[in-house]
């Protein structure tokens, strides 16, 4: 066996199914909520019953629509719906209606920073289409000996996002996904939910000797059910056929399926070509029209994207890039930053907050910002009582976590619990006075030159108010005190 020593490089590109979170169905009235009864959402024509007809869902076209902008992509003015045909117990017409031809997005593409690199992944289109039913095999959970079939997500609406492929590691394969996981997610217009599938992802790989334009034989890889597992599959994937050419093999074009456990993928069967499926115009649905008045329209309803937010928040309150860029990764927690601001004003001390003690309750509880008990102005509250001394920060802490386990405001933790901070200077030059009293072996080491003593007083008083008092407060004291007294 000769070994071949010249690097390969991997060539990726992924097709991204997102549910597009529509009350009801793309082609019925039927609701498309996630979880219900089995085979309790359904209507002659999302089962394809002989006679019925489709109607076109609006909403789902707009929400398509918001993403092909988002994205800077072209909606077509005119686009048609095809027939894809194939057969499989969870799809009783036999076809399911997608877009060929004609998708009603083109163009666009996803920027993200991989490594401190930036990367610009360009789509090639963007279609709507609807879901197929759902198989529930008996090693997935089903307790029976046979596989069942729920028709409820039959005509979900589904977007396809069909990148091309530009991307050149398992890592931005990742980082890919999650902007636009979050793009998604900003624009409302599909949940995001990986476990219930609303966001699921094919990837499509090859390898090549690095730096030759060709493209080699490639596979496609399927059932990765989070960011990290399609990471893992592609790491998997790209040392296998690196392998095998190495080796003086060839790759076969196949589908393989992701197996999370064993970390491993096997063929699931060879790869289709679009030719398989015979596609034709769907001929109970009419082409779709687009004006450039709904066009514009969808547009100017579009939010403030992450990217441009995060510049405008940088800028409008002089917080740092990295606090700008963590506080915009969902369009909820920017919400509760600038709400936060709104009624405290130092926008610094506030990104603080929310990235330490606030993220860090939400990873523990596992829990999304819009759930956080704590709402924007109870926050600022908190934060102001610091700033007027009547509660340290290290009392805030506790404070804090009071208010996540109850919901109760800073003032009324505080009022009730006995955690307002002593600043009555009397009662503190009192305890100062007695401390310094009581430990007159240590005063005189002070005296001597010994400054660390200090510690040990401050210590001392804040013993005696419970750790009520400011410490820096009760250090300006014991000082004063010890330098009258020399
Ligand atoms: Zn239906």
């Amino acid at each position: 066996m000769t070994i071949d020593p010249a690097p390969y490089e991997p060539v990726i590109g992924l097709e991204v199914h997102a549910q597009l979170s529509t009350r009801s169905k793309i082609f019925c009235g039927c609701s498309a909520t996630y979880g219900a009864q089995p085979n309790s959402q359904t209507c002659p024509i999302c089962l394809g019953l002989p006679g019925a007809l489709p109607v076109l869902n609006r909403q789902a076209v707009e929400y398509a629509m918001r993403l092909i902008l988002a994205l800077c992509g072209k909606v077509r003015s005119r686009s048609i719906f095809a027939r894809k045909n194939y057969f499989y117990p969870d799809l009783p017409k036999g076809y399911q209606i997608s877009q060929f031809d004609l998708p009603l997005g083109v163009g666009g593409a996803i920027d993200f920073a991989t490594d401190g690199e930036k990367v610009s992944v360009r789509l090639i289109r963007v279609h709507l289409e609807e879901d197929a039913g759902k198989s529930l095999h008996p090693e997935a959970g089903n307790d029976g000996e046979v596989t069942s079939v729920d028709m409820n997500r039959c005509g979900v609406p589904l977007m396809e996002i069909v990148s091309h492929p530009d991307i050149r590691s398992p890592r931005q394969a990742s980082h890919y996904l999650q902007k636009l996981h979050q793009i998604l997610q900003y624009i409302a217009v599909c949940t995001g939910n990986m476990e219930e599938g609303a966001f699921r992802c094919d990837a499509n790989v090859s390898v090549r000797p690095a730096g030759t334009p060709g493209l080699g034989t490639r596979t496609e890889l399927k059932n990765m059910n989070s960011f990290r597992a399609v990471e893992r599959a592609l790491n998997y994937e790209i040392e296998r056929q690196t392998t095998m050419l190495r080796q003086g093999g060839s790759v076969v074009q196949e589908t393989m399926l992701w197996d999370e456990k064993a970390q491993s993928a096997h063929p699931m069967r060879s790869k289709e070509e679009s030719s398989d499926y015979r596609y034709f115009p769907e001929p109970d649905l009419l082409p779709l029209r687009i004006s450039e008045q709904w066009i514009q329209a969808v547009e100017k309803s579009l939010p403030e994207m992450p990217k441009a937010r995060a510049a405008r928040i940088e800028k409008q309150y002089g917080i740092p890039a990295y606090d700008a860029a963590v506080l915009t990764e969902s369009r909820a927690l920017a919400d509760y930053f600038e709400a936060t601001v709104s009624a405290h004003p130092d926008a610094k001390r506030v990104s603080n907050w929310i990235m330490t003690e606030v993220l860090r309750v939400l990873k523990d509880k596992g829990i999304p910002i819009d759930k956080f008990p704590v709402m924007p102005p109870a926050l600022a509250e908190m934060l102001t009582m610091i700033d007027d001394g009547a509660i340290s920060g290290k009392m805030a802490k506790d404070v804090f976590d009071q208010m996540v386990l109850t919901g109760r405001s800073a003032k009324e933790i505080v009022s009730s619990g006995g955690l307002t901070q002593i600043s009555d200077e009397p009662m503190l030059n009192a305890m100062v006075e007695t401390v310094l009293r009581d430990n007159r072996g240590q005063v005189a080491t002070y005296k001597s030159g010994n400054a660390r003593v200090l510690a040990f007083f401050v210590g001392q008083v804040m013993k005696l108010t419970q750790g009520k008092a400011n410490p820096q407060r009760v250090s300006d004291l014991l000082k004063a005190q010890l330098d009258k007294s020399l």
